[in-house]
């Protein structure tokens, strides 16, 4: 719980990041370890799960390949989604109502404290404090009073190219998770990062959850679930070229066409109208000056009024987002006098 710049500069703070060289650069320090390319890229190429090229990386988020290799990938039976069902069967327990499929247009501000939310529909719900759940500069921007952080030009993360297949032939050669190398890993990074267009041979994440829950897909089919990074809307449209990359990654992975029953796909548009500024799939990108405390914090300027989620404090990840609502939650607790 950062509360100012002073909470991240204490002596022991600096120690930490001075002993462990924390702020070194990722892909330089993996080269001093490994020589060969591809052991390079096996233990940097994490970083992009946060939509980070390893090359822009802080040696600290070398933490996501030992947590991968080291303590392993969970996964909840019945799917992601039974995490929120969870919270929201835990919250409907404690006499929360929940709205599905209400956008909020604005969040009312009266005094300097929230006041309620005004929904696309024109109904106000009002209310004693408001915790937003939309990315944090698409919050600044466009739901809250003019601010100067709805000015702050934040650098965005990557985007996300998804195919969602169902395929009525088993892929015996597909475990749970697959990483899938460009044949030129660097001029794969140079083509997302730096010039910002789809990757003329990209690397991809295939994922078939039916491995570990055989009821995602009927017997003797796959789910096959397709991740390519692709630029966020400030870079080359992926919608235009997703019919290409669906194409590399049928060669890659070694489908067959009759056999995808079919394809759903989502691109940096589809990020962008959930809420996701710029279509930057993992939210505002993990450089030194959006990590810790210089990250949105989950305090707005206005009073009782918050923020939660991978574009705050501490950052993007299932994981993190739960701290982060950890976070929120002992401020609003803390604030009516209950305990988190
Ligand atoms: C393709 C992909 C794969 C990922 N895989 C993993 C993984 O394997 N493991 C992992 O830990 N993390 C993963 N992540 C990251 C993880 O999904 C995110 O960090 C996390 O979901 C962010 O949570 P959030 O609450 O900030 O935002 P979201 O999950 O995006 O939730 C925000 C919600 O707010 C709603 N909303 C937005 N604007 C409004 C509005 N104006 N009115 C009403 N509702 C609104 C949206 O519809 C959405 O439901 C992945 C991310 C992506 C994109």
């Amino acid at each position: 719980q950062y509360n100012g710049l002073g909470d991240l500069f204490t002596p022991y703070q600096v120690g930490l990041l001075l002993r462990h060289r924390l702020l070194g650069n990722l892909w330089k320090g993996v080269g001093r370890y490994v020589r060969d390319p591809r052991l390079r890229m096996l233990f940097s190429f994490q970083t992009m799960y946060l939509g980070l090229s390893p090359k822009d990386a802080l040696w600290v988020y070398g933490v996501l390949t030992y947590m991968e290799s080291g303590e392993g990938v969970w996964y909840p039976r019945g799917g992601m989604h039974r995490l929120p069902e969870a919270i929201a069967r835990i919250a409907q327990e404690e006499g929360a109502r929940i709205y599905l499929n209400h956008r909020v247009e604005e969040v009312l501000i009266e005094d300097g404290r929230a006041a309620g939310v005004r929904l696309e529909s024109g109904e106000v719900l009002k209310a004693d404090g408001v915790i937003i759940n939309t990315d944090a500069p698409t919050a600044y921007r466009e739901l809250l009073p003019a601010t100067p952080y709805a000015h702050r030009n934040f650098k965005n993360s990557c985007s996300a190219l998804m195919f969602y297949i169902g395929y009525t032939e088993p892929l015996p050669h597909q475990l749970h998770h697959n990483v899938y190398f460009s044949r030129d890993f660097e001029a794969n990074l140079r083509e997302l990062f730096e010039e910002k267009r789809v990757p003329s041979d990209p690397s991809f994440y295939t994922c078939l959850s039916n491995r570990t829950d055989p009821v995602d897909a009927p017997p003797n089919c796959e789910n096959l679930y397709v991740l390519v990074p692709v630029p966020n809307l400030t870079g080359e449209d992926a919608r235009a070229a997703a019919p290409r990359v669906l194409e590399t990654v049928i060669q890659r992975v070694g489908l067959k066409r009759e056999a995808m029953q079919f394809v759903e796909t989502l691109t940096p548009h589809e990020w962008q109208a959930m809420g996701l500024w710029q279509g930057a799939a993992f939210g505002i990108a993990h450089t030194f000056f959006q990590s810790t405390a210089f990250r949105p914090s989950v305090q707005t300027p206005f009073r009782n009024c918050y923020l939660v989620g991978a574009s705050t404090q501490p950052g993007n990840g299932i994981p993190m987002t739960l701290i982060s609502a950890e976070l929120v939650a002992e401020r609003v607790l803390g604030k009516w006098g209950r305990k988190a």
